[in-house]
């Protein structure tokens, strides 16, 4: 697969609003098969409506982190972490343009993301955002 050179440290952001992501790998959408989450039916960017790529990740409370994190039932304990949600990122193939779908249904938020994004630190809601 041709990869373009990103000016990026990450390729999608590793935290999601200070919790960790767990990303599981681009694919089309056509492999998507269990409840396949509402789509951005064209890119707000570029308008194509070529299909997107989408990357479902799964997104974790971080034990070593100093963020506040909400208690979460023991019953999903894993490996010292709670699962937190899913998040379902999606590539537009023309112009790379990402939009994450922030949980599913009609609750899900739409977040498309800008550079800051992708660094360390991840994305994070711009109305809590640490400035
Ligand atoms: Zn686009």
């Amino acid at each position: 697969m041709t990869q373009l050179p990103l000016p990026r440290d990450n390729d999608l952001p590793p935290r999601w609003d200070g919790h960790l992501v767990e990303w599981h790998g681009w694919e089309t959408q056509l492999d998507v098969f269990v409840c396949p989450p509402p789509k951005p039916t064209c890119c707000r960017a570029c308008g194509t409506k070529a299909a997107a790529l989408v990357n479902r990740g799964t997104v974790w409370t971080d034990p070593e982190s100093a963020n506040p994190v909400v208690a979460i039932g023991r019953a999903r304990l894993r490996r010292g972490r709670h699962l937190v949600g899913n998040v379902h990122a999606y590539r537009c193939p023309d112009c790379r343009t990402d939009t994450v779908l922030d949980g599913l249904g009609p609750d899900a938020q739409v977040w498309e993301l800008d550079e800051t994004d992708y660094l360390d630190t991840g994305s994070w809601d711009r109305a809590g955002a640490p400035t």
